[in-house]
């Protein structure tokens, strides 16, 4: 039981760009904040994901190692802390790129007055940005897989499921063996749930398995050690959660007060260990919901 599982050692506090492999580049947010890719190419650079509010440091540390604009920005997913930047790369003459999906989420949370606002009381601040950001969804968007060229390299985008946001997506390098994992990924960070579905999440880590990995960045926390073992972290993490919220169905009549009695002990050293109560209750609804 819970009481005798090892308890997961901290992460590091890395901040800032560190290198992949060979021209393959992790901005690691710190905390568990958003990281973000960049890769050299023998054209312009390539980003994936970004976000306004860390603009500033994530460039410092992009011109330490390229003084060129993106050609290309890729994003994993729609949340605000991945494509709220887009605008700004776009108008450098970057083109982006997502599943239609993210196109669709980003519309509909900046349609109903969201956009800005669900960021509010998470850090880095975002007060000081209601109602003076537009969006700017990826101009080039696919279903399924999107094999791009370019520069010299290849990145398949690849659609995964709906599990931590509708448009969970995955850049794979397949010459270099580097998956980005977005936020379907995090490293001895707690993930985060509201938009997506528990029920395609395990799953969804058993497809990411079969990636001949050398090398894994995830969304959040620092940079794993080489190889594909953060899948089974994570694995582990929503197999206990899926397993503890399920035995705290049978006791407590509603999925609020069943998520009050679920805990998660080994990960309380992670980042964002508040979560588990609002994982606790995604997963409860999720459990609940007729399919
Ligand atoms: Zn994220």
């Amino acid at each position: 039981m819970a009481s005798r599982a090892k308890v997961m050692p901290a992460p590091a506090s890395t901040q800032g760009m560190v290198k992949v492999t060979n021209g393959i580049y992790a901005y690691i947010g710190g905390g568990g904040t958003t990281n973000f890719g960049l890769i050299l190419t023998n054209g312009k650079p390539v980003i994936i994901d970004n976000d306004i509010r860390v603009r500033k440091p994530f460039l410092a540390g992009v011109r330490r190692i390229t003084k060129k604009d993106a050609g290309l920005v890729l994003n994993t997913h729609h949340n605000f802390d991945h494509t709220s930047d887009n605008g700004y790369y776009a108008k450098r003459g970057a083109v982006s790129f997502g599943v239609d999906l993210v196109r669709q989420e980003m519309e509909r949370e900046y349609a109903s007055g969201n956009w800005v606002k669900q960021m509010a009381g998470r850090g880095p601040k975002v007060e000081h940005f209601i109602g003076k950001l537009g969006i700017s969804p990826p101009a080039v968007t696919f279903e399924e897989q999107i094999d791009i060229r370019y520069g010299g390299r290849l990145f398949q985008m690849v659609y995964i499921d709906r599990c931590h946001t509708k448009g969970d997506t995955v850049v794979w390098m397949p010459e270099e063996g580097v998956l980005f994992s977005g936020d379907l990924l995090t490293y001895r960070t707690h993930p985060v749930n509201r938009l997506g579905d528990f029920m395609n999440w395990l799953p969804a880590l058993g497809v990411l398995k079969k990636f001949p990995v050398k090398y894994i960045v995830p969304g959040h926390g620092p940079l794993p050690p080489r190889g594909g073992g953060i899948v089974d972290e994570n694995k582990t993490y929503l197999a206990r959660l899926k397993n503890r919220t399920a035995a705290a169905l049978n006791k407590h009549r509603t999925p609020a007060k069943a998520a009050q009695a679920v805990s998660m002990p080994e990960y309380a050293k992670w980042f964002r260990a508040r979560n588990v109560p609002n994982n606790a209750l995604k997963m409860a609804k999720d459990l609940r919901k007729k399919r």
